[in-house]
């Protein structure tokens, strides 16, 4: 749960979005459990400057998971987190994001719970809003998207597993989180259920890092686009009108 008070008792374990990247994006609530924790779990989606964040007398244990290269199966981690806990530390769990984005924050929220630990969840933003936000086109507009979904691409067994049906519509801005590796196949779906193949099309690489970039294309040139580039993660795939009114620097 958020919690409103700013104390941080011992034995809790504060569940923090860390946002995209830009430590200024952090929020004044994560800023300050990073001040109080005695311990912290971090993903690799986490800036250093925000992990510096902590002071250096903080226990910091990297958990970070890049795809396929688990440092740390997440088992491990939540029994990690598990065991601080009960052993009375104040954790930090920071995550790149919103923890509840894609984050697996429910499934340790969830094993923290049922242990009779107290959970804090702490938001962030999420990498759609940093995108949105960091080149300048929004996520809806009264003239080109109602609606905007975020929904995961993860890549497995050779398909994606998604409703390809309900995501290829009008009027709506598809926000796809780890979407690089399955991008041909997002792709075909979607110009297969119906979007035309000139529907503009980002994709965002690091936003609001210093190194962000953006790689505007169409449904159609998208996967060739991401191959003469060589995109690689962590990069947000942006699909929709809004797009297009994008600043591309
Ligand atoms: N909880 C995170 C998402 C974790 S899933 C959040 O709320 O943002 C990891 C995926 O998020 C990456 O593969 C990438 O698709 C996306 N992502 C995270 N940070 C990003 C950034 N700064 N720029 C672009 N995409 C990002």
């Amino acid at each position: 749960m958020l919690s409103r008070g700013s104390e941080f008792p011992a034995g809790r374990v504060a569940l923090i979005g860390a946002g995209p990247g830009d430590p200024e994006l952090l929020t004044l609530k994560a800023y300050r459990r990073l001040q109080q924790a005695e311990v912290m779990l971090y993903d690799n989606l986490v800036s250093p400057e925000i992990v510096d964040f902590c002071p250096s007398t903080v226990e910091r244990i990297y958990v970070g998971k890049s795809a396929g290269n688990h440092t740390l199966p997440q088992e491990e981690i939540s029994r990690r987190l598990l065991d601080l806990a009960r052993a009375s530390r104040r954790v930090v769990r920071l995550k790149g994001g919103d923890p509840f984005v894609f984050g697996r924050g429910g499934e340790e929220m969830a094993l923290l719970v049922e242990h009779g630990i107290e959970v804090e969840i702490v938001p962030g933003i999420t990498a759609a809003l940093g995108a949105a936000a960091a080149f300048g086109f929004p996520l809806t507009h009264r003239d080109h998207a109602q609606s905007c979904v975020f929904v995961t691409g993860h890549y497995k067994d050779h398909s994606i597993d998604l409703n390809w049906q309900a995501l290829a519509q009008p009027q709506q801005t598809i926000a796809i989180y780890m979407g690089v590796k399955g991008l041909d196949i997002i792709a075909r779906q979607l110009q297969a259920h119906g979007l035309p193949g000139t529907t503009p099309a980002a994709l965002i690489y690091r936003a609001t890092w210093p190194n962000q970039k953006i790689y505007p294309a169409t449904l159609a040139t998208l996967p060739e686009v991401a191959r003469r580039h060589a995109v690689a993660p962590p990069a947000l795939l942006v699909i929709g009108d809004v797009v297009a009114l994008a600043e591309n620097p």
